[in-house]
């Protein structure tokens, strides 16, 4: 099995106030020694990332975007290409999350193609999964994850995928499966992307956790074998809650609790 470097990936989706980029400058700060051991990831809203670029300019501290669209350029008012975004200083982008399939109506396929673009663009494509309470309570959780990456993720792996598994019902509610539906569904998740993309490729994949990743639960989950990192919403938004979410990871122990 490929060890796989840890991952933390902090999602500020519509938030940014007037000191966001203070913030990440702080985070940047306090995140540059942790980093030899794990990635941290901060996707901010991309009319920041420009300024946010030149606070990680030589620091090991990554941006991100939290969507792109699939094609390169054209007619679409509103939207940015991975190309765009890499400009922007992106390394990485969020695509599929839960608020996108939601709010947009995103379907697998597109985020599929969004997934391709990324990918094309040198983007590290996060590519999030997750069941809704009722399909989990319908014992289809496993099914749905599985069903989504299969049509979420070219067949061809992108470089850097990454793969996110954010349980609906858990992101921004404070629930959060148990450890061992978690274990369940990153290893259910691994095999779906096996299946559909070879065992080499599913095995290099790194399988991030995400919904309500705070504090007191992110040492519990990020020292399950199974669980590559985590993907994080709410708690992102401050330095100290998402430094000590970084610090919870066992890599990181010798750095104690914040
Ligand atoms: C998310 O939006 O990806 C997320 C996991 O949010 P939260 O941590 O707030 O549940």
């Amino acid at each position: 099995m490929t060890a796989r470097r840890p991952m933390i990936a902090g999602n500020w989706k519509m938030n940014a106030g007037p000191d966001a980029l203070h913030v990440i400058e702080e985070m940047v700060e306090a995140l540059t020694p942790l980093s030899d051991q794990v990635d941290c990831l901060i996707c901010p809203p991309a009319t920041i990332l420009a300024g946010a670029r030149s606070l990680t300019k030589g620091k090991p501290v990554r941006l991100g975007g939290q969507d792109c669209h699939h094609k390169t350029s054209g007619p679409h008012t509103g939207c940015l290409s991975a190309d765009m975004l890499r400009a922007a200083g992106a390394e990485a982008v969020i695509l599929g999350h839960s608020e996108r399939r939601t709010d947009h109506a995103e379907s697998d396929a597109l985020v599929q193609a969004k997934t391709a673009a990324a990918g094309e663009a040198g983007l590290a494509p996060i590519v999030c999964v997750g069941e809704t309470l009722a399909q989990r309570q319908a014992g289809q959780a496993e099914a749905t994850v599985a069903a989504q990456i299969t049509a979420s993720v070219p067949e061809r792996a992108p470089e850097g995928l990454v793969l996110a598994y954010e349980p609906v019902w858990a992101i921004g509610t404070g629930l959060t499966p148990s450890l061992e539906e978690i274990i369940a569904m990153h290893r259910a998740a691994r095999q779906a992307l096996a299946r559909r993309c070879g065992a080499a490729a599913a095995d290099a994949t790194r399988i991030l956790y995400g919904g309500s990743v705070k504090p007191d639960n992110a040492a519990a989950i990020l020292s399950l074998p199974e669980v590559d990192g985590a993907l994080v919403g709410g708690a992102s938004l401050e330095t100290k809650s998402f430094l000590a979410i970084v610090r919870a990871h066992p890599m990181l122990s010798r750095f104690g609790s914040a």
